[in-house]
């Protein structure tokens, strides 16, 4: 047998079940959040739980990773 390639980033350290839960997260990060306030799509995550509207500096209280 010959030598097995290390996988780079998430590989064999993490299981298939953070893989998964890490890729729908950074999905979800990625995603465009608008503005409850001013409608624009300029919510961006400040802080774990905490949006801000770079627009109108509106603060949204939410889940650590969606609004
Ligand atoms: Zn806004």
């Amino acid at each position: 047998m010959g030598k097995r390639k290390a996988l780079k980033g998430l590989g064999a350290k993490f299981g298939a079940t953070v893989r998964k839960r890490y890729t729908r997260i950074y999905k979800l990060l990625k995603l465009k959040r608008t503005c409850p306030k001013c409608g624009s799509e300029s919510l961006k995550r400040e802080a774990s739980g905490i949006w801000v509207c770079k627009k109108c500096g509106y603060k949204v209280a939410g889940g650590a990773y969606r609004p």
